[in-house]
C-alpha cells in the first residue's frame, strides 16, 4: 500500500500546533504496519535544514506562477520525504502561514495550491517512479490535492482528506481561482466555491473520496451548526464518507520513564520521581514550593478556542486551597496580557510564561498534579493525553477528542464538565479539589490515567483499513520496475 502523506508541519523541525505532532507520529506507525508511506511537504527553511541530505533535485518546471519548482527526495526522521523546492513561495522565515506581522501571506492561495498540485503530479507515476494508491492530505493547506486529482479524471489514486481543525479554512477572494489552473466549473457550490470565495477546506471536503477527522465525537459535532464553522451542510451531505479516528500520541517522545527534560524519571509502577518533578517545576516557575493544594498546569495556544478565559475566572478556590497555577502559552495578545496580570496579582502561586518552549512543556506535564483543557471545541487535543501519561489528571470540557479520551466518575481518569460556562468549570474544579483531599482516590485515578494506551498503533490500523477499502477504486497500474 503506497500512501503519499501531504502536509505542512513536522515535529520537531517545524511546529505551530498539534498537526506537527500527528505528522511525526502517524506516518512511522503506518510504516511499522507495512504501508509504504512517504511525506510531501513544502521546503520551508526549518524543514529543509532538518532534512537528511537531499540526494538530488527532480525538476518539475514552472507551476502555478512559481518559475522553477523541484522536488528534493530526502529523509525526515525515519520517513522518506519529498520536499517541494519552490524558493519563491516557501523560502521565507518564521511561521509557515503568516508574515512577520501575523497576517496571511498575500500569495497563500498559490503557495498552498502548489502543495496540492504537486501531490496530484504523483498520480501518473512519473515522479521517483512511485505512484501512490492513496493521496492523504491534511487540513486546508492540502485541501486542493483532492481537487487536482479529481480534475485529472480517469484512473487516479484515491484521496483521503483529514480535518485537524475546521476553524482554519483557507478562504480566499474569488479572483484567486483564476490562477489555480482548475477547470472553470470547479468554481461552484459543488466544488471549491464557498460564499463567493475560494475555500481550500471546502475543496478537500467536497472532492476527497473519504474524509476523516481526529476523533469520533468531533466527527459528529462538525455536522452541526454549533461546531461546523459553516461547513456543517457539506459535512452532513458527505456523512457516509466521514469517519472519526482518534489521534494517538508519540510515546517515544512522551514517556516519563525516559524523558531527558525531567528532573527525575517515573513510571506508573514507580511514581516517586514525580515528586521531584513537581518540586523542580515550582522552583523553575518561581513559585512557593510547599504547595498543599494541587499544581494545575496549562500548555496551550491562547485563543478563544481553548477556553482559558473561563479558567482565569475560576482559579480562586484552587489558590485558596494552597494550589498553584503554571501556564505556558502564546497567542491572542489580550489573553496573554490577562494571564500576565493574574500572575502579577498572585505572586508565588500563579506563574505565567508567554512563549513557546518544548522543554518547559514536558516539565509542566511531569510536575503538575492536574492539567486544564477547558476548550470550547477541541478536534482531538493532545495535551490531555500527555498529561495523563505523565500522571497529571485532566480537567476538560466534554467536547471532541477530550470527550473521547477522558472519563469522569468512580472509575474515571479526570474531571469533565459539559457547558462552556463558568459555573460548570467551577463545579468540576470543586470536584477536583475534593478528590485531591482524598489521596487514595487521587492516586487510583492517577494510576488509571497513566495506564491508558494512547500509542499510534490503534489509529494506524484504522487508517490502513480505510486505505484498503479505497485501494480497488484507486486501481493504479503497477509501479514500473
Ligand atoms: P492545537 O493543535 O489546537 O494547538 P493540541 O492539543 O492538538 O492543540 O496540540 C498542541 C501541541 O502544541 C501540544 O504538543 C502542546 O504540548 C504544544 N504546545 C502548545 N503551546 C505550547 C507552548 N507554548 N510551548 C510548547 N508547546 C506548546
Amino acid at each position: 500500500m503506497r500512501v503519499l502523506y501531504v502536509s505542512t508541519e513536522l515535529h520537531p523541525a517545524l511546529k505551530t500546533g498539534g498537526l506537527a505532532d500527528v505528522n511525526a507520529g502517524l506516518p512511522p506507525a503506518l510504516r511499522a504496519q507495512g504501508a509504504d508511506v512517504r511525506l510531501l511537504l513544502p521546503a520551508f527553511p526549518a524543514l529543509r535544514a532538518a532534512a537528511q541530505a537531499p540526494r538530488r533535485r527532480i525538476a518539475l518546471g514552472a507551476m502555478l506562477g512559481c518559475p522553477d519548482v523541484g522536488l528534493l527526495p530526502c529523509r525526515l526522521g525515519a520517513v522518506p520525504t519529498w520536499l517541494i523546492d519552490a524558493p519563491a513561495y516557501y523560502d521565507r522565515p518564521g511561521n509557515p502561514y503568516l508574515d512577520a506581522s501575523g497576517a496571511d501571506w498575500p500569495d497563500n492561495p498559490l503557495r498552498f495550491a502548489l502543495l496540492g498540485a504537486v501531490a496530484a503530479r504523483f498520480a501518473d507515476g512519473g515522479i521517483g517512479r512511485w505512484r501512490p494508491h492513496v493521496v492523504h492530505g491534511h487540513d486546508w493547506h492540502a485541501g486542493l490535492a483532492p481537487a487536482y486529482l479529481a480534475a485529472r479524471g480517469g484512473a487516479r489514486p484515491a484521496s483521503v482528506f483529514t480535518v485537524h481543525n475546521l476553524s482554519y479554512q483557507g478562504h480566499f477572494a474569488a479572483e484567486s481561482f483564476d490562477d489555480l489552473g482548475l477547470p472553470a466549473h470547479f468554481f461552484a457550490i459543488d466544488g471549491v466555491e464557498y460564499h463567493g470565495g475560494v475555500n481550500f477546506m471546502k475543496a478537500g471536503l467536497h472532492f476527497a473520496d473519504r474524509i476523516t477527522t481526529v476523533s469520533p465525537t468531533y466527527a459528529a459535532e462538525i455536522q452541526t451548526a454549533d461546531y461546523g464553522c459553516g461547513m456543517e451542510g457539506v459535512l452532513h451531505a458527505r456523512a457516509g464518507a466521514l469517519l472519526g479516528i482518534l489521534n494517538g500520541i508519540d510515546t517515544r517522545v512522551w514517556d516519563p520513564a525516559q524523558d531527558p527534560a525531567l528532573a527525575a524519571p517515573f513510571t506508573r509502577a514507580a511514581p516517586a520521581g514525580k515528586r521531584a518533578c513537581r518540586a523542580a517545576l515550582l522552583a523553575a516557575a518561581g513559585l512557593a514550593g510547599d504547595a498543599a493544594g494541587p499544581v494545575l498546569g496549562v500548555v496551550s495556544r491562547l485563543t478563544a478556542q481553548k477556553g482559558l478565559d473561563l479558567l482565569r475566572a475560576a482559579v480562586a478556590p484552587l489558590l485558596a486551597a494552597d494550589g498553584r497555577v503554571v501556564l505556558l502559552g502564546s497567542g491572542d495578545a489580550g489573553e496573554e496580557a490577562a494571564w500576565q496580570a493574574l500572575a502579577r496579582a498572585h505572586p508565588g502561586t500563579v506563574a505565567v510564561r508567554v512563549g513557546y518552549d518544548e522543554t518547559y512543556a514536558h516539565r509542566i506535564f511531569a510536575g503538575a498534579d492536574a492539567v486544564a483543557v477547558p476548550s470550547r471545541f477541541e478536534p482531538c487535543g493532545l495535551t490531555q493525553m500527555y498529561a495523563m501519561l505523565y500522571g497529571a489528571l485532566p480537567l476538560v470540557r466534554r467536547t471532541g477528542g477530550l470527550a473521547d479520551t477522558v472519563s469522569d466518575g468512580p472509575d474515571g481518569t479526570g474531571f469533565v464538565f459539559d457547558a462552556a460556562e463558568l459555573p460548570a468549570l467551577q463545579a468540576a474544579l470543586a470536584r477536583l479539589l475534593q478528590s485531591w483531599a482524598e489521596p487514595a482516590r487521587w492516586q487510583a485515578m492517577q494510576a488509571r490515567a497513566m495506564g491508558a494506551d494512547f500509542g499510534w498503533a490503534r489509529a494506524a490500523r484504522r487508517y490502513l483499513a480505510l486505505y484498503r477499502e479505497l485501494r480497488p477504486q484507486a486501481d493504479p497500474p503497477p509501479t514500473p520496475a
